[in-house]
């Protein structure tokens, strides 16, 4: 078998860009792929068009040592745009190697441990008594664990964020939250590396023990030693790693104990083949996998099919919104989620079809919210 095309979509898919790719083999079997680098997706594009110059023509099933190729053959290594095309084409070579081999994605990491995929869920009403009804309501449909939505994160303020006006309301809802739905809640919040380690300090010194099981990137990733700053102040777990573009990125924050969720993205870290090597390294440090999944149909499927084949494993994120109403025109083909949990396809390959013909709407320039200060600085989307 010898790749024949390898082709970048970065399209408009119903409300954001997506940045897709396929793989198409000599022997009519084909595999799907998605970027996670979001709102950078035609860096990407580029990214792979440069790939599939020498990917052509070569046999999709050493796709492992097509990964190493893609990293290793060029001077200068890494970085979040090279493992974010790495990502979908080793996606979309793992669905052709399926397919080939006529077993679904997850028997070529080693075989199901779980059978059903434990989600955890965002609520989406403002803070307030709306949303901790909104939590109730997930815990009532047996989905336990979930995240707080934001307060004032700079979305419904002109982009204005104001960090300690935001953690006030936010220890505040939060403190409510647990006291109203108990120790069954696993209870979480995303900051979105908004804060900086004295906030994120004093945030957590605002709540009580167990008010939060996990905070989500309080602070910016580039420096472990923030975090093992952070660490000494709080006792709140950390749940880290989205942004992380390979396994290097992973490795401090796996041994110095500073993340305690690893929530691996697969469409940015390097696809199944180093999100395996990610999830082995964690295993022995007795962290579990969070996989970070904000995307679309592929990579909910490929995050599924690693979920299921990983043992440390906690609970995919999961877009209610997304999930509940499924593009079916687009992807008529797709993991379906089951009212609490994601159910593991059993096809070949990822268990995901696209309409080629249907991603027809071109790429639209779109920017995150530049967040700013009430003193008119920038700070973090
Ligand atoms: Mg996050």
């Amino acid at each position: 078998m010898k790749i024949t095309d390898v082709k970048p979509y970065a399209v408009w898919v119903g409300h954001r860009n997506q940045m897709l790719v396929k793989v198409e083999t000599d022997e009519g079997i084909y595999g799907w792929g998605e970027s996670g680098f979001s709102g950078r997706e035609l860096g990407v594009k580029g990214i792979v068009e440069h790939y599939r110059e020498f990917l052509l023509g070569r046999d999709p099933m050493r796709r492992g040592a097509l990964w190493q190729e893609m990293y290793r053959s060029q001077y200068f290594e890494g970085g979040r745009t090279l493992t974010a095309a790495i990502s979908a084409i080793d996606i979309a070579l793992h669905d052709i190697v399926g397919k080939k081999l006529g077993v679904p994605v997850y028997e070529l990491l080693g075989g199901k441990n779980r059978d059903t995929i434990p989600v955890f869920a965002t609520t989406s009403a403002p803070y307030g008594p709306e949303m901790i009804d909104e939590a109730r309501e997930f815990m009532a449909r047996g989905i336990t664990a979930f995240r707080m939505s934001y307060d004032k994160m700079g979305t419904d303020t002109d982009g204005l964020f104001e960090p300690r006006e935001s953690m006030a309301n936010s220890a505040e809802w939060l403190i409510k939250t647990r006291e109203a739905l108990g120790n069954h809640a696993i209870i979480g919040i995303d900051y979105h590396h908004r804060l900086n380690v004295a906030e994120t300090a004093s945030f957590c010194q605002m709540m009580p023990p167990h008010t939060l099981d996990f905070i989500e990137e309080p602070i910016r990733d580039e420096t472990p030693e923030a975090y093992e700053s952070l660490r000494k102040l709080t006792d709140v777990p950390f749940a880290i790693g989205e942004e992380f573009a390979s396994k290097w990125q992973f490795l401090p924050y796996i041994e110095r104990g500073i993340t305690n969720y690893a929530r691996v993205d697969i469409c940015n870290v390097g696809g199944f083949t180093e999100s395996m090597k990610v999830a082995g390294w964690a295993e022995s440090h007795y962290i579990d996998l969070m996989p970070h999944n904000p995307l679309g149909p592929i990579c909910t499927a490929a995050s599924v099919h690693l979920s299921a084949a990983v043992p440390n494993f906690s609970w995919l994120e999961v877009n209610m919104e997304r999930a509940e109403n499924p593009d079916l025109e687009i992807f008529p083909e797709q993991v379906l989620f089951e009212g609490n949990v994601y159910a593991v396809p059993d096809k070949p390959g990822l268990g995901v079809e696209v309409d080629e013909s249907k991603l027809n709407v071109p790429f639209k320039f779109w920017d995150p919210p530049h967040l700013h200060r009430r003193d008119g600085s920038v700070t973090n989307w």
